[in-house]
């Protein structure tokens, strides 16, 4: 039997009514959440998911602004225009968009945003809460595959999970959700790869989570019998926007998968809204 598919949209949708509660009343209390996206010099992919931010954000009622530095800016300069927005009270979340200037140390820039104003958790205190159990404003990805994850009504415990993908957004802090909650998690990569032992590990998987962007790495007929499947992956093949996994003959083996694009893609936009909201709580009331 097909697998079940894991609709992004109707999480999503669930996700932003208990935040649009939350607005309300944050509201009453005089308090409306600003996002501010910084963005260095000119990029088109960018602008795409800019545009997105935007039209979430004003669709649920939270304030979004973006702020255009030349792309000849300076690291210092970058920084303290970061340590300004830190300081303005009317600003409750901030995000810092990629890439910057190859010139550019991408974490030490990260680092200066404020843990409290971090909507994307992207700050090395939001990433060490994680380590700590006790997530806070985690990166959007990750909290979203765990939804998603949990929205299929599975206990964790024991479980075997395999993580394909290690970045800092996205694979390390999925994989500490996990073994937070006692499944058995092993993260693969490109060395994973190159050793010829990826089929191996994600054959096993009873919980797959891939998030590499290659498209169709994971062949369909490596994906165990009724797994779950969470892909990640974003990637264009011919003029389809297709996922890492080969999901028309994964979905034969598992029993609950993602699709792409409709499934991580809106969950991920849902929690920047949720972890937005709860920024300015924790600036307002706490
Ligand atoms: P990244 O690009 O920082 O890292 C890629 C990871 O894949 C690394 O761990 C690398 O070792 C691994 N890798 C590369 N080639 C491999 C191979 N052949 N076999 C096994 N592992 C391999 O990763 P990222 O920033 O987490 O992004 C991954 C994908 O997820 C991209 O397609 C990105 O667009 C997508 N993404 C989607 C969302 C969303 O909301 N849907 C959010 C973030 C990222």
């Amino acid at each position: 039997m097909a697998a079940q598919i894991l609709a992004g949209k109707e999480i999503a949708e669930k996700i932003k009514q208990i935040v649009k509660k939350d607005l309300e009343q944050l509201k009453t209390r005089g308090i409306v959440p600003k996002l501010v996206a910084v963005q260095v010099g000119e990029n088109p992919s960018s602008l795409v998911y800019l545009g997105a931010q935007k039209k979430s954000c004003a669709a649920i009622g939270i304030e979004h602004e973006v702020k255009n530095l030349d792309g000849n800016v300076s690291e210092s300069d970058l920084i303290q225009f970061i340590k300004n927005l830190n300081e303005d009270r009317t600003v409750t979340g901030i995000i810092l968009q990629m890439p910057l200037p190859p010139s550019m140390d991408v974490r030490k820039v990260q680092s200066t945003i404020s843990p409290e104003k971090d909507v994307e958790g992207v700050n090395p205190a939001n990433l060490g809460w994680i380590v700590y159990g006790r997530p806070v404003l985690a990166p959007c990805t990750a909290l979203a595959v765990k939804e998603l994850i949990d929205s299929t009504g599975v206990n964790l415990y024991g479980k075997e999970v395999v993580m394909v993908g290690h970045s800092d957004i996205v694979g390390k802090p999925v994989a500490l959700l996990l073994v937070d909650k006692f499944a058995t998690v092993s993260i693969c990569h490109i060395g994973t790869s190159d050793s010829g032992m990826l089929e191996t590990h994600v054959s096993r998987a009873e919980i797959l989570v891939v998030a590499v962007g290659k498209a169709h790495l994971i062949k369909g007929s490596w994906v165990k019998k009724d797994a779950i499947v969470v892909d990640v992956g974003i990637n264009k093949l011919g003029d389809k926007i297709v996922g890492d996994v080969e999901f028309e003959v994964a979905k034969e083996n598992a029993s609950w998968i993602t699709p792409v694009p409709g499934g991580v893609g809106p969950v991920t936009t849902a929690i920047l809204l949720r972890n937005t909201v709860l920024a300015a709580k924790m600036q307002f009331l706490n």
